[in-house]
């Protein structure tokens, strides 16, 4: 059975303070829940990941970095390696990010290169992805996110993508109050999974979780969550707040 994942990307928010107290309130908040086949991941900013990975270390809450380089080590000032992430208790890494292809010019190529660094140091992959509203509105955004996917990952084995978590983000949706609706969102997943089946095969399609990501909150998390491809979320702006993002655990 896929698991249902909430991951909440902090961006560039919270302060060590900040951060450590909402990994704190996520953790009491989830203590008594029962969580068979959820998992809870959060994501700070790389100088926070140390301290709220051994806050959450034996708890409920898994710790994700949102970013990291793609060579071993060397000069490559401001950058972190996989090696480093795992040093610090890091298991996992969201690649691909839409605001990281934008601002900081993340290609298909580079985050191939950044999937395969992670895979060798056992990390485990968020792989986002998603089209912005132009390709949406000339109907190229199955297109888009075709060879997102394709370019990013498909040179993978197949026993590789134990380790990969899709994330679907359409661009417009992300941070703009602008939610896919459940079914196009459901639409975009099941086109997903059919890719990879075609690519792969069923077991691989059927394993991998795919999350949707765009302004997902409390208040439209029940009904994104219960579409059969939809596997959960990765939420910006509600991870910031606990009991919203509790409320979006709950909302499976
Ligand atoms: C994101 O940045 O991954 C995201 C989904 O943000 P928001 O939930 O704020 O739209």
């Amino acid at each position: 059975m896929r698991k249902q994942i909430v991951a909440g990307n902090w961006k560039m928010n919270n302060d060590i303070d900040a951060s450590k107290s909402l990994v704190k309130n996520i953790i009491k908040k989830l203590k008594k829940k029962s969580l068979k086949n959820t998992r809870v991941i959060v994501a700070p900013t790389f100088v926070n990941l140390q301290k709220v990975a051994s806050k959450a270390k034996k708890t409920k809450v898994e710790v994700a970095a949102q970013n990291m380089h793609q060579a071993k080590s060397g000069a490559f000032t401001g950058e972190v390696s996989a090696e480093m992430l795992k040093s610090v208790g890091v298991k996992i890494v969201i690649l691909g990010h839409s605001e990281r292809r934008e601002y900081f010019g993340e290609t298909d190529a580079i985050l191939a290169e950044k999937v395969n660094a992670a895979l060798e140091n056992k990390l485990e992959v968020i792989f986002c992805f998603g089209e912005v509203l132009e390709d949406r509105k000339s109907d190229n955004h199955f297109k888009v996110v075709e060879s997102q996917i394709k370019n990013g990952l498909f040179h993978l084995e197949a026993s590789a993508w134990k380790n990969i978590v899709l994330a679907y983000e359409p661009v417009w949706a992300i941070g703009t109050g602008e939610t896919a609706s459940p079914e196009q969102a459901q639409e975009m997943h099941a086109f997903i999974r059919k890719i990879v089946t075609d690519k792969y095969n069923s077991d691989v399609a059927e394993s991998v979780s795919i999350l949707y990501g765009g302004s997902v909150k409390p208040a439209n998390a029940k009904e994104i969550f219960s579409k059969e491809d939809v596997d959960g979320g990765l939420i910006g702006g509600a991870a910031l707040n606990a009991d919203d993002f509790v409320a979006l655990v709950n909302s499976f």
